[in-house]
């Protein structure tokens, strides 16, 4: 596998992919405003002057009709100067001009403009109107409001020459401004999408460095997922997996140790005896038969030390299936009791059954057998020096459940919630000469957890263990 760091420019990286959508944000961005302000800035700013011309135009009217004619001459002129704005009022033999600066009387400025507005106003009959006029030698544009005023003089007309010629200058300094806004826009976003994606890469990099160590059989290794909440889980999803690996790759060292242990006891004694009848037991059927029967028990255990580790493959692949049937769960465990029985005689056991009433239960009789097994050969192998073992049935409405009990060495607290686990031998009988390889329990967890029913060990250190699992009732097959 070749993870060697990509070098330079990678167009896939987390990096330059956020840079380009950074920049492709600026440079959109900046398209949108530049329309805006070309074609809605430019409408936008008429409709303003246009309210502002007919503002202007009541207020002129109204000042015209009420004030004195001297403090008319002042507010007009002071009108025209702040807006910058050109108004006229034609009426009786002189026409009073005002641009700002002076009032005029003579002024051919937009004479002929003001004419074909007030022809046209006369057509459509209106008291006012709006008229939009671009002088054709310097293209600029101009709005002219006309309105006639009644006072106690006569009808006069009244003319406001609004220019939107500044427009354009303005909007060539916001151009300016813009190009601007826009390179340092860029520049921001270039700088945003480095601090960003540094605070992002930097952690999956980290991740990606213990990562390989990993792959390369360090189990210790530790992620870091830096201050992010996304890649800070990402590491300690990581950080749990490294562990659960290491965990199993430690137990199953032990189980290949603890399995060719358990092998070679059998094999030695096979071979011995064989090698017995073949040099001197052959001839005496007396002992010839004690010696094959030492070589059938031995082969038994190896077969079921085989079936146990094809359990615990199947296990391993999540294939172990339940062939569910309704049976009496109480001559099941007899059965197992009787097993078992015979060590009672030969070994001086004081193996205890007591059973309940028959009781009907649904599931796979040979799979519930094969954890009572387990739990029984536990509590003998495991079992105090009274060599007691108690296989209790207990009913109690729809349940009925076994328990078996020993006055062993039990099981130390912190061991307790990993008996389950693959390949877990608890420190107590670490050090004690018993055949084991710690899958017997975590089988049972399996086939138990398949049947979705309750189970558990009540174990005190020194004083013994009580391994326990319940069935509901069923009803008649
Ligand atoms: P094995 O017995 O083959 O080691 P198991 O999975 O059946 O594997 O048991 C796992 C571990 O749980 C045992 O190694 C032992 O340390 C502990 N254990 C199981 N049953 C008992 C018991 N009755 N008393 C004390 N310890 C027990």
């Amino acid at each position: 596998m070749n993870r060697e760091k990509k070098q330079g420019f990678d167009l896939n990286s987390i990096k330059t992919t956020t840079l380009a959508y950074f920049m492709l944000f600026a440079v959109v961005l900046m398209i949108i405003i530049w329309i805006l302000q070309g074609f809605i800035t430019d409408k936008y700013y008429e409709t303003l002057r246009v309210q502002e011309a007919n503002r202007t135009t009541v207020a002129v009217k109204q000042q015209f009709r009420d004030a004195p004619p001297d403090d008319f001459d002042k507010y007009a002129r002071q009108t025209a100067q702040t807006n910058g704005i050109y108004i006229r009022i034609d009426g009786g033999m002189d026409s009073m001009i005002y641009d700002g600066i002076a009032n005029l009387s003579k002024d051919t400025r937009f004479e002929s403009e003001l004419t074909k507005a007030m022809t046209q106003l006369g057509k459509q009959n209106l008291e006012s109107a709006n008229y939009r006029i671009s002088d054709k030698n310097t293209g600029n544009n101009y709005l002219i409001s006309i309105s006639k005023i009644v006072s106690p003089e006569g009808v006069v007309n009244l003319y406001i020459v609004t220019p939107l010629v500044p427009i354009q200058s303005t909007l060539s300094i916001i151009r300016v401004l813009m190009l601007y806004v826009f390179i340092i826009a860029i520049g921001f976003a270039l700088l945003l999408s480095i601090y960003l994606t540094s605070k992002i890469v930097r952690p999956i990099e980290s991740i990606t460095g213990s990562a390989l160590e990993l792959a390369r059989g360090n189990f210790n290794v530790k992620f870091d997922g830096g201050k992010m909440t996304e890649t800070n889980e990402l590491a300690e999803v990581l950080n749990t997996a490294s562990y659960e690996m290491g965990k199993a790759d430690f137990y199953q060292r032990e189980l290949v140790a603890n399995v060719s242990h358990d092998l070679k006891t059998p094999l030695t004694m096979i071979k011995s005896y064989a090698e017995m009848i073949q040099d001197i037991s052959g001839d005496n059927p007396e002992k010839r038969n004690e010696h094959l029967g030492v070589i059938i028990a031995e082969t038994d255990r190896l077969n079921k030390l085989v079936s146990n580790l094809m359990s615990v493959s199947l296990l391993q692949s999540n294939t172990i299936t339940l062939d569910r049937k309704t049976f009496d769960f109480v001559e099941m465990c007899q059965e197992v009791y009787e097993s078992v029985a015979v060590l009672n005689e030969q070994e001086g056991y004081n193996i205890v059954f007591t059973p309940c009433k028959p009781t009907l239960v649904y599931g796979d009789r040979e799979r519930l057998s094969q954890v009572l097994h387990n739990f029984v050969s536990n509590a003998i192998k495991y079992g105090g020096e009274d060599k007691y073992v108690g296989i209790e049935l207990k009913r109690s409405g729809k349940k009925v459940s076994v328990h078996v009990k020993d006055n062993g060495m039990g099981i130390p607290k912190d061991d307790l919630p990993h008996i389950w686990d693959r390949y877990y031998r608890s420190s107590a009988n670490h050090n004690r000469e018993i055949d084991g390889s710690g899958i017997g329990l975590s089988i049972s967890k399996t086939i138990l957890s398949l049947h979705n029913t309750n189970f558990g060990v009540n174990s005190d250190e020194f004083i013994g263990s009580d391994f326990w699992f319940e069935m509901p009732v069923a009803k008649k097959a």
